[in-house]
């Protein structure tokens, strides 16, 4: 059990929505961000302050750097930040090919999935790093099993933005490793959330599970278990290094 606190980028909904509960009860103050879900990020601290624990939910669109800065100061305000999950993803249009797509749309989805992760993980390292009079902490990079399998014909713009994660879990990692920080990426395989939907794919998941060794989606509070596992003194020994929760795809 820990009093710290950890920022969960888009804990409002899906993966993160999981994350939050998970790391409340093992003792987290959990900083809910969201983008404009303010119904769904008040449900999930009604939610951990039902079972009293403490969590606060905080506007911020991670394509926004101002949005950034106003979140860690709202977690500086809730006490010492412990860890940082960066979650917060977007998906574009599903089935739109690299020579049909537009500047605005890969513009979109560096600045949320690649810009966002880097600037949250710079002012997390800012406040837990040793250099900067810290006390050390965790952050947990979202990337997908897309970055493997590049997702042709589907959104290799989105497959490139988790790629961009993967290389940034490992440098960081490596950047920090001396001044009490681990740094760890998490490669979710097809999970049952919302995320397909905004991909305008709501049954994605479900309709390409015959392709998972496992034979079945996986669920949002799968992946929520193996980031509360990275976040905690359990996995003390693990940095700079990507898991693959995907039922084996
Ligand atoms: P989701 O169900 O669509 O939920 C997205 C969450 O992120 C919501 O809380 C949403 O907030 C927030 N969000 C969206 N855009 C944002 C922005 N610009 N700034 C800040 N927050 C934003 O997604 P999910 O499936 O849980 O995915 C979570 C992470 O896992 C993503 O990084 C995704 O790429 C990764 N992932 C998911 C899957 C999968 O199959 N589901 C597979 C591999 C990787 P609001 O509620 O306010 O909209």
């Amino acid at each position: 059990m820990t009093d710290k606190v950890v920022v969960i980028t888009g804990g409002s909904r899906g993966i993160g929505r999981a994350a939050a509960l998970a790391a409340a009860a093992r003792g987290f103050r959990v900083v809910v961000g969201y983008a404009s879900n303010e119904a769904a990020a008040k449900e999930v601290v009604a939610q951990i302050e039902g079972k009293n624990g403490k969590a606060i939910a905080v506007k911020c669109d991670v394509g926004s750097e101002a949005d950034i800065l106003a979140l860690f100061k709202a977690a500086d305000e809730f006490g010492t930040l412990g860890a940082l999950v960066n979650n917060a993803g977007i998906l574009g249009k599903s089935g739109v090919r690299v020579d049909e797509m537009s500047a605005e749309r890969i513009q979109q989805m560096m600045a949320v999935n690649v810009t966002g992760s880097i600037l949250c993980a710079r002012e997390a390292v800012k406040r837990m790093s040793t250099r900067h009079g810290g006390k050390g902490g965790v952050i947990v990079n979202l990337s997908s099993v897309a970055a493997r399998l590049g997702a042709p014909n589907t959104y290799v713009d989105y497959a490139a933005s988790k790629g961009a994660i993967d290389s940034f879990t490992i440098g960081l990692g490596y950047e920090v490793a001396g001044e009490g920080i681990r740094v760890a990426g998490i490669r979710p395989g097809l999970i049952d959330t919302e995320i397909h939907a905004a991909g305008g794919e709501p049954d994605r998941a479900h309709r390409l599970a015959h392709l998972v060794p496992m034979k079945r989606v996986g669920s949002a509070e799968e992946i929520a278990n193996a980031i509360v596992w990275l976040i905690s003194d359990e996995a003390s020994y693990v940095t700079s290094a990507i898991l693959d929760v995907s039922g084996g795809r």
